[in-house]
């Protein structure tokens, strides 16, 4: 592995500046095109290059390798994230995926010669969901679902080329605190020792305020240097029930990212039930994955 793509990775990601984040919700000026319409755009345009973005916007933005941060056009931006696409994206798709096996313990994972992206977060989060729809199958995340499952590392072999990791989900709602945060034990040597783990996707549902285990899960990732993308889901519903409505909740959660982080790590607005994101995703996850893999 080239050490140097993970440590540049992670220094961006890096710098949470307070382990007590605030929660007060601000509005963020950014705004991008409607999610729900838009596709990605891969090409930059001679028009758009005519199109300038503001400076505050320009800093909440994720800029990948090999991308000039003065050179960022609006349409060079996914729809519904701050990710800006590069010259690595590319093959994103999902051709085959394969279980592998389950490990209770990192040094029972797989050998660490292929890229890997751990996915993250509160039990009911959509976790299930959001890997049944990325790799289009009904079935796949089933396996960690099976009693003995859901506490193990599940590895997924995907285009016989890089991984998926499946964690076990944290923040069980009728557990002791102490309990609730076990998933770091249990995870920790996981996170701390695969110098192959290209990003975690740290899930965070939208149709809920943010929660403070998220926040801490976030924050320990990133005082550990472990490279994180915000995955936002749940993002159809956007309308009705009670409390707040996603964007809203969306809104607080980026406030947050924007008190506790120098340079913003990369986050998505997904939908599992419209495939909002879905293909966003996968391209973001092509261009982290074709640097490292280089
Ligand atoms: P997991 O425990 O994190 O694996 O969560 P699941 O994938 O099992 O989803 C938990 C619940 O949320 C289920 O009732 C899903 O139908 C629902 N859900 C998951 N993703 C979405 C989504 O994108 N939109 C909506 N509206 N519901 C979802």
């Amino acid at each position: 592995m080239l050490l140097a793509n993970r440590l540049l990775f992670t220094s961006i990601f890096l710098s949470p500046s307070s382990s007590s984040p605030s929660l007060k919700p601000q509005p963020l000026t950014l705004t991008f095109a409607n999610p729900t319409h838009a596709k990605p755009t891969r090409h930059v345009s001679s028009a758009s290059k005519t199109i300038p973005i503001m400076e505050k916007d320009r800093s909440v933005l994720f800029v990948p390798p090999g991308v000039d941060p003065d050179e960022v056009t609006p349409d060079m931006v996914l729809p519904g994230s701050n990710i800006v696409i590069g010259p690595y994206a590319g093959d994103a798709k999902i051709k085959e995926v394969v279980f592998v096996k389950s490990s209770s313990r990192a040094k029972d994972c797989p050998k660490h010669d292929r890229p890997e992206f751990a996915i993250l977060g509160r039990s009911n989060v959509g976790k299930s969901s959001l890997i049944n729809a990325l790799v289009k199958k009904k079935d796949v995340a089933l396996t960690s679902k099976k009693p003995g499952k859901t506490k193990l590392i599940n590895h997924f072999l995907v285009n016989k080329s890089w991984y998926f990791v499946d964690l076990p989900g944290y923040g069980f709602a009728k557990a002791p605190e102490a309990a609730r945060m076990d998933w770091s034990a249990f995870t920790k040597g996981f996170f701390l020792n695969r110098d192959n783990l290209v990003a975690v996707l740290l899930l965070v549902d939208a149709s809920v305020p943010p929660q403070r285990i998220d926040l801490d899960c976030a924050n320990w990732l990133g005082r550990n240097n472990i490279p994180m993308t915000f995955v936002f889901t749940k993002c159809d519903k956007m309308k009705g029930g009670k409390g707040k409505r996603p964007d809203e909740n969306l809104r607080d959660f980026k406030q947050f990212i924007a008190e506790n982080y120098k340079q913003h790590p990369p986050w998505i607005m997904t939908s599992s039930v419209t495939g909002l994101g879905r293909d966003e995703l996968l391209l973001h996850m092509s261009q982290l994955r074709n640097y490292w893999d280089q």
